[in-house]
């Protein structure tokens, strides 16, 4: 299954994605047309940090022994072609990262089950305050501020597609990361795992799996485009937040 959620006549709507058209209530729309939505509402984003060995060399950070974790609010989310405003920093970078989004609720998911709770996987972009990152301990500030999450744009099961995942985040049309699930520290089902030991997971929470190497600044003006083969474009402007 191909699913978005999209915006009609200001009421919020499922719909399956074939190929080019949108089916919902029995009425068919061209995908092209659609105003969409994050494809999920979740009530926490959980986020993987430093799960590429090549992201923590250009970091200068240790390969974690156990997953490294760290939330945004659902107020951060946005969806595909919203703008990211970024705040007043002297960096602000885009991460590319492949996300999944919760079916059920669950706890104490062992990894060999892992993928009885995803209901589909989704382009992230885990947008970060590079420079309060050095001094915000918990990311809070450097990773939680409104728009700081770009989801979607087409939430996609797991039995239609194939791992790996291959990623590859642009900027301006310029290919600035490149890299595919198998090169994740730790693999989606351990995350799982070690995230439900911990806490109870609800339908459309979103996990976010962390970013490779490649990582750089946006600057107002910028597109930019986080894409995962088989599933979509997740493309966002940028601008700079209000004073
Ligand atoms: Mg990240």
């Amino acid at each position: 299954m191909r699913w978005v959620r999209f915006l009609h006549h200001n009421e919020v709507r499922l719909g399956e994605v074939c190929e080019d058209s949108v089916s919902s209530n029995k009425e068919r729309f061209a995908l092209r047309s659609l105003k969409l939505l994050a494809p999920a509402q979740p009530t926490k984003i959980v986020c993987v940090g430093v799960n590429y060995r090549d992201h923590a060399a250009e970091m200068g950070r240790a390969v974690p022994q156990r997953p490294v974790l760290f939330f945004k609010p659902p107020s951060a989310l946005i969806g595909p072609e919203e703008t990211i405003y970024i705040p007043n920093s002297e960096r602000v970078d885009y991460e590319g990262e492949v996300a999944l989004v919760i079916k059920e609720r669950c706890k104490r998911v062992p990894a060999s089950g892992a993928y009885d709770v995803i209901l589909g996987f989704t382009c992230f972009n885990d947008v970060t305050d590079r420079a309060t990152q050095a001094w915000d301990l918990n990311w809070v500030r450097a990773k939680g501020f409104d728009t700081s999450a770009a989801l979607g744009p087409i939430l996609v099961s797991p039995d239609e597609l194939s791992e790996p995942l291959y990623l590859e985040t642009r900027v301006n049309g310029q290919v600035r990361q490149k890299s595919d699930t198998s090169q994740l520290i730790f693999p989606i089902p351990k995350l799982i795992e070690e995230i439900t030991a911990f806490m109870t997971l609800e339908p459309g929470d979103v996990i976010a799996t962390g970013t490779p190497a490649g990582v750089g600044p946006l600057a107002p003006g910028d597109t930019v485009e986080v894409e995962i083969h088989g599933i979509g474009v997740l493309r966002n402007r940028v601008a700079r937040a209000n004073a």
